[in-house]
């Protein structure tokens, strides 16, 4: 597996590495509109942050006060004063802090909630195409880690944004206030700020892009190399040790990325503690000046307080410009989100969906043509009538769109053109959930959920009475091996239903199907070779249903065949023979070939295993 191409989930398309994403309005808005419901809540965030930052400030100020009037005029009452002031007020700004933090971190984790509510409600209604074309690494990641960042961005970049730019505002009013030609000295080295933020914060998009890729890689490694089937593989092929370098490898590339990133803020942080120290410099010659020979008013305090607030405004200039590229990031995860959630859902209901009130079962499929992709045709100008209580086998060589016929009855996708009709109704103008129920499908891959029988069985009908649900397993040959495990129905199925034979999953899955009680039975017979007692059970289980109930059935072996009303013959998306058993095999074409190859075949094998 180290050599197939390993498909990471980017963050962000190469384009975008290139230009960072676009910052348009309709983005923003869209945000918002996710904002909106808790514009309340917002409103008192945005106060709590506006008092805490203004709060925070006080104590520098006070600081101004405690030198002028408290320990250059000796004045030790006023002194204690200032100082039990200053503390209530840090104290004040530190609870307002923590209540800000619940409120942020409650609207952010009910933003996040109603996200992964409305993506996962999407991703349901999703086509299966949706889930075929896409890497499930890519869904996943979606859903968890891209929706955890929009809460991170609710909790930490916006809230970052606003207290900075608060603090910045404020720090810079009571620096004008104090005095103007100090605030102006200070706030002129400001933008020397600019230019290593910039070449940095470029570096940092680079490299942050670089490890995030790096760290998709790694989640599809893990994801294929760590999964049921994918650990078979490697353990078949000898590959654990291959594995193991690949990853390691990959591993070390993110190791240096990770140094290669902190090294670029620590030489940041050099650069700028260097030009941050400049400023107080610079006030304390200019305000010294100023003090000794043109302002006798301007005070020790005040000359100190300037040089704090200078300290306080520099942080969240060097804060935003920092946060620029968490910005940018933050974004491109909504954007994100919003990719999937802009995917039209390709199969739903009309507008007014039709439910029938009484249900026979015929299906019918006139010209029916279907491809996944244009450039290639599946199926053509596909027409039979399968009447209710009547049961139709289709049989053809392996490719030739057995299973793509099966797949447009409960809409699974959708005919190119054509129509298929459920009791002369064209499916897809009836509603959805109605037509899924009258049908009853048992894929070739079963695929059973990890916890009991019994829980995989309810999954049909979960009101099941206990009656019910034996009857469903007895006639489908399953009873007897569940009522030997010693937990009986609670027997735990495995990752998968990986602790069952393919056998035994067959037939569970055939019970699950009986116990929907759908109007139509559609069997995709398994190929995979099951020995001869376990062909036998599925067999038996099997044939009384179609003499029973409207089926159609992919079949590949002979007794099935001999069991349906009619034959479909389909040979490259093309039905080229139908009818029954005798007159098909006397024809000399496709089925003959068929019946010769496969299923004679298959008949002696069993004659032999007997
Ligand atoms: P088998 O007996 O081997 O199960 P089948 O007759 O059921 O085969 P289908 O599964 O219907 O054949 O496939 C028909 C053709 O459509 C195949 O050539 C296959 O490669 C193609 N195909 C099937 N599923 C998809 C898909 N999701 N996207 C694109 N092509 C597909």
């Amino acid at each position: 597996m180290s050599q197939r191409a390993t498909r990471g989930n980017r963050y962000l398309s190469d384009e975008e590495i290139k230009n960072k994403p676009k910052v348009t309005k309709e983005l923003l808005v869209r945000i918002l509109g996710y904002l909106k419901p808790y514009a309340l809540q917002m409103t008192l965030v945005l106060i709590l942050i506006g008092l805490s930052s203004v709060l925070g400030l006080l104590p520098t100020i006070i600081t101004g006060r405690m030198i002028d009037e408290g320990l250059i005029q000796q004045n030790l009452p006023m002194l204690i004063k200032l100082i039990f002031l200053s503390l209530i007020v840090t104290l004040g700004a530190q609870l307002i802090g923590v209540l800000q933090n619940y409120l942020n971190s409650w609207i952010a984790q009910h933003i996040t909630f109603d996200m992964r509510n409305q993506m996962y409600r999407h991703l349901q209604k999703m086509s299966h195409r949706f889930f075929t074309t896409n890497s499930q690494g890519d869904i996943i990641t979606r859903m968890t880690s891209d929706i955890s960042g929009v809460q991170s961005i609710i909790t930490n970049t916006m809230t970052s944004i606003l207290s900075n730019s608060i603090t910045l505002v404020a720090a810079l009013i009571a620096m004008f206030q104090k005095n103007v030609v100090l605030a102006l000295v200070g706030i002129v080295i400001v933008p020397l700020f600019m230019i290593p933020t910039k070449k940095v914060g470029k570096t940092r998009w680079e490299i942050t892009n670089e490890s995030q890729k790096c760290q998709d890689e790694i989640n599809g490694i893990l994801n294929e190399t760590l999964s049921v089937s994918g650990q078979l593989l490697v353990k078949l092929f000898n590959k654990e040790e291959e594995e193991a370098l690949h990853y390691e490898q990959i591993n070390k590339k993110m190791v240096s990325l990770n140094l290669k990133e902190s090294m670029a803020g620590r030489w940041f942080r050099l650069v700028l503690s260097t030009v941050a120290t400049v400023g107080p410099m610079l006030i304390y010659l200019v305000g010294g000046v100023l003090m000794m020979k043109y302002d006798a008013s301007l005070t020790v305090g005040d000359i100190t307080v300037l040089v704090s607030l200078l300290g306080k405004m520099y942080s969240p200039v060097n804060s935003l410009l920092n946060l620029s590229v968490d910005w940018i990031r933050s974004l491109s995860l909504f954007q994100r989100l919003f990719d999937y959630f802009d995917m039209e859902v390709e199969i739903k209901n009309q507008e007014h969906p039709v439910v029938l009130d009484h249900v026979e079962g015929g299906i019918e499929f006139k010209n029916v043509c279907f491809h996944y992709e244009p450039e290639r045709q599946i199926l053509k100008d596909i027409s039979f009538d399968l009447t209710p209580g009547k049961s139709i086998a289709i049989v053809g060589p392996s490719g030739s769109g057995k299973s793509t016929i099966i797949n447009l009855i409960p809409r699974i996708y959708d005919v190119i053109s054509g129509e298929v009709c459920f009791d002369g109704v064209d499916v897809r103008q009836l509603d959805l959930a109605f037509l899924r129920t009258q049908i009853g499908l048992v894929s070739q891959e079963t695929y059973l959920f990890n916890g009991t029988v019994l829980e995989n069985l309810k999954y049909a009908n979960p009101k099941a009475t206990e009656e019910m649900i034996v009857e469903a397993c007895k006639k489908a040959n399953i009873h007897d091996f569940i009522s030997r495990q010693p937990e009986g129905y609670n027997t735990m199925v495995g990752n998968r239903g990986l602790k069952l034979s393919g056998g035994e999953k067959q037939r569970l899955s055939i019970a699950r199907v009986l116990l929907k009680d759908p109007a139509i039975l559609i069997f995709d017979e398994a190929t995979s070779s099951l020995d001869s007692i376990s062909e036998d059970l599925i067999q038996s289980a099997i044939d009384p249903l179609i003499e029973t109930k409207t089926s159609i059935i992919i079949a590949h072996r002979l007794s099935t065949v001999l069991a349906c009303d009619e034959i479909l013959v389909l040979k490259e998306g093309t039905i080229v023979e139908r009818g029954q058993h005798d007159e098909l095999v006397k024809l000399g074409g496709t089925y003959t070939e068929l019946y010769e190859t496969q299923f004679k075949r298959a008949l002696e094998k069993m004659n032999a295993e007997e």
